[in-house]
């Protein structure tokens, strides 16, 4: 099995109202069953989703919190309009957002974007990306699949990766429970993150500063069965649990 990975060159900057998909077809001759991976950057500013820091209004939360991390508090205030819980305020902020993704400062970013705009992260990026393939599949007749990314750090290992925010047209997590190993032994918890391990190679080829490629499409990755379920609940995630017994600890 060989599996291809393409930059997807020359696109524009991309601002409100561009047709994404449109300008990776003029670029891509796809076929069924290519995965279409797009920076959850250029979607955002497809779709307006960006803020202008001039039009915040800091409230005294986010001016504590800004003081403390060293932050624009106008920033902050971005970052605490998206989130729907703060897990931890300093030394920055990690967030939940709305859609069950838990990031650092919300996913907010400053960077690929004008000086004194922000980009969010797509409120409903499981909706983006089913409208993208859908969007796809009418001008070019491909199923394809698309994986929207965001570049994020993570616990435990220094360095950033790409993971996946939004996905259609396979299942985020391959199910590996109940098959047997090599051995004959049944697995009995392996479920493995495939939209991330593929938003990880594709966050490579994109770059994180001026390289212009915030795209990349994967062609011969095959199929897999398995579930959307990607993000913990609050009750079963132990990391989120340990970040709040410290907070109360730290409060005593
Ligand atoms: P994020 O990981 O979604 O936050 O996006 P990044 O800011 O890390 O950008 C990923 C890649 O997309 C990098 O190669 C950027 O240079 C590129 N990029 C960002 N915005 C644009 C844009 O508007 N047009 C083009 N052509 N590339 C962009
Ligand atoms: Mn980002
Ligand atoms: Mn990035």
């Amino acid at each position: 099995m060989t599996i291809q990975v393409m930059p997807v060159e020359g696109l524009p900057l991309i601002h409100e109202g561009d047709d994404i998909p449109a300008l990776v077809c003029d670029r891509i001759g796809f076929q069924d069953g290519d995965i279409l991976v797009l920076a959850s950057t250029i979607h955002s500013k497809a779709k307006g989703y960006t803020r202008k820091l001039a039009e915040i209004a800091p409230s005294e939360r986010a001016k504590r919190i800004a003081a403390r991390d060293r932050e624009d508090p106008r920033f902050v205030q971005s970052v605490l309009d998206e989130a729907k819980d703060v897990l931890l305020e300093h030394p920055f902020i990690l967030s939940e957002l709305p859609f069950g993704h838990i990031g650092v400062r919300s996913g907010v970013d400053r960077s690929n974007i004008e000086d004194g705009m922000v980009i969010l992260l797509p409120p409903d990026p499981m909706g983006g990306a089913r409208e993208i393939r859908d969007r796809i599949r009418s001008i070019a007749g491909k199923d394809v699949g698309v994986i929207i990314t965001d570049t994020c750090g993570r616990a435990f290992r220094r360095g950033q990766t790409g993971n996946a925010v939004g996905w259609a047209g396979f299942p985020a997590i391959r199910d590996y429970r109940n098959d047997t190993d090599l051995f004959g032994h049944v697995l009995l918890i392996t479920e493995e993150a495939v939209v991330d391990e593929i938003a990880g190679f594709a966050n490579f080829v994109m770059g994180e500063s001026h390289q212009g490629i915030p795209a990349a499409v994967f062609r011969g990755c095959g199929r897999w069965t398995g579930h959307d379920d990607l993000y913990f609940r609050a009750a079963e995630d132990i990391v989120r649990k340990a970040i709040g017994a410290y907070l109360a600890g730290k409060k005593e």
